[in-house]
């Protein structure tokens, strides 16, 4: 897989000239992205491009499909694989391109672009990955990190409960040690691949007393007995991707599944959540740039009193307004990268990435709507689909509420009287 993207980035220079000389439908977009990513790494560019062009072909084209249908992109998922974003941060002699937050950032915003639901698959994934990455032994490393690497088998990520979703460390599913096993029992809701995964990172508390201290992580491969799914949630975006319950009765997980030690799977949780924050980050702004650029094209070619509705300064106000949101929610997401890949603390960077990219990405949806008219209100046109998907960026990995708190509580820390 990383062959792809390492190969891809030899050809740079090629692409760098095929980026200037590029006019079409395409010239907006380009032209951004040359202002914008100039201060970047050429690999990141190359990346960038080459995700862009994979997006354009594989995931534009299907997304309404994927989304209608409710249909898991099980191929592109294959080809992401290929191409190495299913697990971009992991290195290659684990499988993975071995690339940085920053590629993470930059493939998710242009798979997103393209399909919003293969870029939550891809989330998920890495989300998974990153936690053993960053807390596995070498050999849960070996064993549990390349199988997941090329979108052959999907990883899910099991945090949330029925009666705890924000007050993660609340969990009650519990973990009972019994001889070299534990046994689990519980609900874990919202889960994203849950209908795809074949492992999973659970979250369980081996003594409820201890709160948030008694959570354990644990790998656990999903055909293990005691494990069943619940139905696929009817979702109002993000349609691609599955989200169901999934229930845990007597589930034997031997004792070297155990992620870190026990006792300290929140930790896990959250630091995984850190980094998966910048993940979220760029999936909205994937959404909230596609809005952007349909608006742009449709008020450019859309006549209104005799002349392009982009001429009407209206319009011109709403476009200035999605950029402006868009390009400093992009800067947010590339700074809490940035922090991340040079070993710097960035939970809150993290936190305002995600808050001001989602935000962003339900704002421009609404407007890229309205500025469609009613061609924004059908199916036809892939702005209702946006605006849906948008939603629920605000919800996981944290709601903005949530991000609120993360934000406050270490401002309020930075600036002790
Ligand atoms: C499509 C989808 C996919 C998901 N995928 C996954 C997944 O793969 N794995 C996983 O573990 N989870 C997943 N989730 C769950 C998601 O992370 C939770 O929904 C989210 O954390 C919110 O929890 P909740 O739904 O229980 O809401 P609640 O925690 O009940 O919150 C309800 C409201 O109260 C507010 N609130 C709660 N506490 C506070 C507070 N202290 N201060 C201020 N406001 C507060 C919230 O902001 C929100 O507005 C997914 C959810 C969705 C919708």
């Amino acid at each position: 897989m990383s062959r792809i993207l390492r190969s891809s980035i030899k050809q740079l220079g090629e692409i760098k000239k095929g980026l200037q000389l590029q006019r079409s439908h395409n010239q907006l977009h380009t032209t951004r992205n040359i202002a914008c990513i100039s201060a970047l790494p050429e690999t990141h560019q190359m990346l960038q491009k080459t995700c862009r062009d994979f997006s354009n072909t594989e995931l534009v084209p299907n997304a309404g499909k994927f989304d209608r249908e409710k249909l898991y992109p099980d191929e592109q998922i294959k080809k992401m694989g290929e191409l190495g974003v299913m697990a971009i941060a992991i290195p290659e002699e684990y499988g993975g391109p071995g690339l940085d937050y920053m590629a993470y950032a930059i493939a998710m915003e242009e798979i997103c672009r393209g399909s919003a639901s293969a870029g939550l698959i891809m989330a998920v994934n890495n989300l998974y990955l990153g936690a053993i990455l960053a807390f596995g032994n070498e050999q849960q490393k070996k064993e549990f990190i390349l199988p997941y690497t090329t979108g052959e088998n999907i990883a899910c990520f099991a945090l949330s409960e029925p009666a705890n979703g924000s007050d993660a460390g609340a969990a009650s599913t519990t973990a009972v040690k019994k001889g070299d096993h534990f046994i689990l029992n519980g609900t874990k809701c919202w889960i994203t691949n849950g209908y795809q995964a074949k492992i999973g990172l659970v979250f369980a508390t081996t003594d409820k007393s201890l709160k948030h201290k008694g959570i354990t992580a644990f790998i656990v491969p999903m055909d293990t007995e005691g494990i069943s799914l619940g139905k696929k949630e009817d979702k109002l975006g993000m349609r691609g991707s599955t989200t169901c319950q999934v229930i845990f009765e007597d589930c034997l997980v031997p004792k070297q599944n155990v992620l870190g030690q026990p006792g300290y799977g929140f930790k896990i949780a959250m630091k995984s959540l850190d980094g998966g924050r910048i993940g979220v980050a760029g999936q909205a702004l994937g959404i909230a740039q596609a809005s952007l650029e349909l608006a742009v094209d449709y008020s450019q070619k859309r006549m209104a009193f005799g002349k392009p509705i982009s001429k009407l300064q209206a319009i011109q106000q709403k476009i200035a307004d999605m950029a402006i949101k868009i390009e400093s929610a992009r800067l947010l997401a590339w700074r809490a990268a940035w922090l991340k890949d040079n070993h710097h603390p960035f939970t809150k960077e993290a936190s305002m990435a995600k808050l001001a990219a989602s935000e962003a990405a339900t704002w421009c949806s609404h407007q890229c709507i309205q500025i469609l008219g009613g061609m924004g209100y059908v199916s036809d046109m892939p702005a209702e689909r946006y605006y849906r998907d948008a939603r629920v960026t605000e919800i996981y990995e944290g709601t903005s509420e949530i991000q609120r708190l993360v934000i406050s509580s270490a401002i309020l820390k930075e600036y002790v009287v």
